[in-house]
Parts: C-alpha cells; sequence; structure tokens
C-alpha cells in the first residue's frame, strides 16, 4: 500500500498492509529483481538450533521499567535467540506482547503476537496475522480521538485498568531480518504496539491513568514489588 494511503480500515495490514521501507518509491538501488530471484543470505546458512528458554519476568517498581531503552545494532549478540526466548516467555506468560525491559535488558526491542485475539466470533480483526518483531521502533505519527480499553501487564499481575490511547498509528522499525518497515496500525493491533512501545519509552500504562487511581493502587503495586503476588509464570521481584 502507498504512503499516504487513508485507507486503514481494520484489515488493512493483512500482509499487503506492511511495505517494506523503499518499496514503491524512486529506487535509489537501482534494479528491482523479481522477487522470485530474491534469495535471503540467511536461506543459504545452516542455522544452529536454539532451544527457547523461558526468562524471568521483571516485575513492577524494577529500575529498568522506567528506563528508556536504547537503540542496538545488527550485530548485537545474541539476537536471534534472544528474539525466540521472548516469544517462548510471552507463550508461557499468556501475553500477546513483551518488551526487552520485562526480561531486564534495556534495548529497543519488542514482540508481539495478538494473532488469539482475532479468533473468534467477536474477535478483533485488526489482530488477524499481527505477530512481529520490533526494533528499534519510531511511531512517526498517532491520530484520532482518544478511547478507552483496559489493558493489563505481564510486569503488573492481576492488575487491569482502562487506559486512554488513540486508535491509529504509524511506526517505522526493523523487523527480525533487519529489513525496515513503515506500517500504518489501528484498532486493537495499534493499543499492543503502543503499550509495548511505551516499555521501551519507560513508561507503564499505570503511568496513564488518573494520579487518584494509582494512589489507590498503591498498596497492591507496593505487594508486586515484593513478590506478594499470585502468578503462574516466572518472575524477577525488586525487593
Ligand atoms: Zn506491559
Amino acid at each position: 500500500m502507498k504512503k499516504g494511503s487513508a485507507q486503514a480500515g481494520p484489515f488493512f495490514f493483512k500482509g499487503e498492509g506492511r511495505r517494506m521501507k523503499g518499496e514503491g518509491r524512486g529506487d535509489e538501488c537501482g534494479e528491482k529483481f523479481p522477487s522470485s530471484f530474491v534469495l535471503r543470505p540467511s536461506s543459504f546458512v545452516l542455522r544452529p538450533y536454539f532451544c527457547p528458554m523461558i526468562l524471568p519476568i521483571v516485575a513492577y517498581g524494577d529500575p529498568v521499567l522506567k528506563r528508556r531503552a536504547v537503540d542496538i545494532a545488527e550485530d548485537y549478540p545474541g539476537l536471534a535467540k534472544l528474539i525466540e526466548d521472548m516469544f517462548e516467555t510471552m507463550y508461557h506468560a499468556n501475553g500477546i506482547g513483551l518488551a526487552a525491559p520485562q526480561i531486564g535488558k534495556g534495548i529497543r526491542l519488542f514482540v508481539v503476537d495478538a494473532t488469539p485475539v482475532a479468533e473468534g466470533e467477536d474477535g478483533d480483526p485488526t489482530c488477524e496475522d499481527f505477530k512481529r518483531v520490533f526494533i528499534n521502533p519510531i511511531i512517526l505519527e498517532e491520530s484520532g480521538d482518544e478511547w478507552s480499553c483496559e489493558e493489563g501487564c505481564l510486569s503488573i499481575p492481576n492488575l487491569r485498568e482502562e487506559v486512554k490511547r488513540k486508535p491509529r498509528l504509524k511506526i517505522e522499525y526493523y523487523d527480525e531480518h533487519w529489513d525496515l518497515y513503515e506500517e500504518e496500525l489501528d484498532g486493537f493491533a495499534a493499543r499492543v504496539v503502543q503499550h509495548e512501545y511505551d516499555h521501551i519509552e519507560g513508561v507503564l500504562f499505570i503511568d496513564k491513568i488518573s494520579p487518584l487511581k494509582r494512589t489507590l493502587l498503591r498498596g497492591k503495586l507496593n505487594d508486586i514489588s515484593r513478590g506478594h503476588v499470585d502468578v503462574n509464570y516466572r518472575m524477577k521481584f525488586p525487593k
């Protein structure tokens, strides 16, 4: 889909919506090959088999969750394994998104798999096939009238609150192959990305609720920091 198109409907990013950066523009690289001739260099390489690991999820109160994360370079050590581990960790905790600070790494990386949200009659179509890796992402634009939705977070178990966010966004990011994309998202898919993007900015969803509500939650939040919480996945508590 061309840049600037206003047709960001709910089915916008079902494959065709994700446009690789540079596609459909004046090609600086000259020759354009039919896609069937393009093979990723990685297709020739025998990849080591990684046994994915479940990592402990950092709980509310850990300073890593409050720090702005930093960009990574393409040669970041162990990146492929880290991404696999993050997906494994997220699935094990029944999450639909996980950001690197949540496993203790202050880097601009998050993974999302919101496909379960699309399932069933009441499923949200914006989440169909919505599995992605976001590396060094930049939200270029957010638009529309704010809407409220209940959010939760794997770092803040058993606590859900209504959060207001804008319904549409445009984001630029690298995927796990270091291909650069620009993508427009809306609906619940946009919300998942906004929540995870906040994590790499050092912001939690409870920072977006009213100060009064946050005050009322203080006791529960302190309990979480101390590990006084009933949770069925591995966590790391700061206190
Ligand atoms: Zn979260």
